[in-house]
């Protein structure tokens, strides 16, 4: 029986398998790991009209490019899918049958709490090697030492040097999927050797963001040098593969390193952070009409979200960020969830979460609308610090009573009418997204903010 062929959708991406020539002047040439957009199909159902990056179209042979697709699995993905936790050595022995040489795991040694230990198949035994966490450091055999269990598996898959056999082939632990593969398998993993790494643009709480090329093309990466925080940045990564709008800070691609390096790389906004371009230009280069465009666009990308059912649950001025051209785009990804999901209230930044978030743990869009009308806030203010002279222990219990910041210096009453309206504090009442942007274009078509 023949599989049943689905037509690639007008809109979908492809990335390039191989470099294609072309042999007419209808034909679209590309080069391998060129991005691609379907445009729509031809009557041979093996070619695709596309266009590319500049905007050039033509026919591409389909079996020369692969779909890009949306990484759904993003809990599940694993940097160290071969990492099975806390098991016992018996159980470890029944996860490597049927025998396989070179079939391996890692586990927490039971023996010897905060070591490790290496379990391999070889000539149909197990082999148990005492991985001694010493000093911030991991060894088997105390001459050669590593940083983390991905470095120390992949120096091991190398060469056996000393164990039975080299490591050949990950047990997975159950119900987890390799990142590398499922970034490959997607279609976002990119070449390392095409990205160049150029000078640092930025610090953020996990990595440094560095400015790089990649083809030819400015890129931001972010570099996450730590295995257990790389695992949290997949998830971050994953999201944004599966997200794509204008104002939205676009994922390139990602490259997940044997050693537990990753890198997600982005498209490079030559302003940087909002907050800060507000605070460095100020109200004497900044009009009003820059502002409500600013204030549109991140309103155009929530909107987005909205209808997609995500929620940022960090959206502020910090996170938002300008291109060349003077488009905001929101970025920061790493604690958007998909709806339904549920979230540790600790580390959240208490002046732009709704008091239900803060409260109960209720995180919606409406949430993000709340952040939202402090962010506009923050646009108005030229990048102030929200709640000014309030002290933080404060902030929460005035909120809950109603409080509501009073209207930036020189700030339009329709707009300061709109941050109200995202103040309502029940977040039933409180408008959704669509609404908002309808209300900030009627704003601009009336030029109501002059
Ligand atoms: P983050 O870790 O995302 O908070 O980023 C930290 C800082 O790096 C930001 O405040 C920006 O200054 C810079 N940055 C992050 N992403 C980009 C990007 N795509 N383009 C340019 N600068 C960026």
């Amino acid at each position: 029986m023949s599989g049943i062929q689905t037509t690639w959708p007008p809109g979908a991406e492809c990335v390039a398998k191989y470099n294609f020539l072309g042999t007419t002047d209808q034909d679209l040439p590309f080069s391998k790991g060129d991005v691609v957009t379907i445009i729509g199909v031809t009557k041979d159902p093996n070619w695709y009209k596309a266009k590319n990056t500049a905007g050039r179209e033509g026919t591409i042979p389909a079996n020369y490019v692969q779909k890009r697709e949306g990484v759904k699995s993003g809990g599940k993905l694993s940097l160290m899918p071969w990492f099975h936790g806390k098991i016992a050595r018996e159980q470890a022995e029944r996860l490597l049958i049927p025998p396989e040489d070179g079939l391996f795991l890692v586990r927490e040694s039971t023996n010897y709490p905060g070591d490790y230990t290496l379990c391999v198949n070889c000539e149909s035994k197990v082999e148990h090697y005492r991985i001694i966490y010493h000093d911030g450091k991991l060894s088997i055999d105390e001459e050669e030492y590593f940083d983390n269990l991905m470095q120390l598996v992949e120096h091991y898959t190398k060469d056996a040097d000393g164990l039975c056999t080299r490591l050949i082939k990950p047990k997975l632990m159950e119900g987890t999927v390799a990142a590398q593969d499922e970034f490959s398998r997607s279609g976002w993993a990119l070449n390392r050797k095409e990205l160049k790494l150029l000078q640092t643009i930025g610090k953020g709480e996990f990595g440094d963001v560095l400015l790089g090329d990649y083809r030819g093309a400015k890129v931001a990466v972010k570099c996450i040098k730590h295995d257990a925080t790389a695992q949290a940045f997949i998830a971050e990564a994953s999201v944004m593969t599966q997200l794509r709008h204008n104002n939205l800070v676009q994922l390139l691609g990602v490259i997940v390193e044997e050693t537990g390096s990753l890198f997600i790389v982005t498209e490079y906004m030559a302003k940087g952070s909002l907050v800060d371009y507000l605070r460095s230009r100020g109200r004497t280069v900044l009009g009003g009409d820059c502002l409500l465009k600013f204030s549109l666009d991140v309103c155009e990308a929530m909107e987005y979200l909205e209808a997609n059912n995500f929620v940022h649950r960090d959206l502020a001025a910090r996170n938002v960020l300008v291109s060349d051209d003077n488009n905001a785009k929101v970025s920061d990804f790493g604690l958007t969830k998909e709806a339904s999901s549920t979230q540790d209230t600790a580390k959240l930044p208490v002046k732009w979460t709704s008091p239900e978030a803060l409260r109960e743990k209720k995180f919606s869009t409406k949430s993000d609308v709340w952040s939202y009308g402090i962010l506009l806030w923050e646009i108005y203010s030229f990048g102030r610090v929200p709640y000014p002279r309030i002290p933080l222990k404060d902030v929460v219990p005035r909120v809950e009573k109603g409080y509501k910041m009073e209207a930036p210096d020189g700030c339009p009453a329709v707009v300061y009418d709109v941050m109200k309206l995202c103040w309502t504090l029940d977040p039933v009442v409180r408008p959704c997204f669509r609404v908002l942007r309808d209300k900030l274009q009627h704003i601009r078509a009336k030029e109501l903010y002059l």
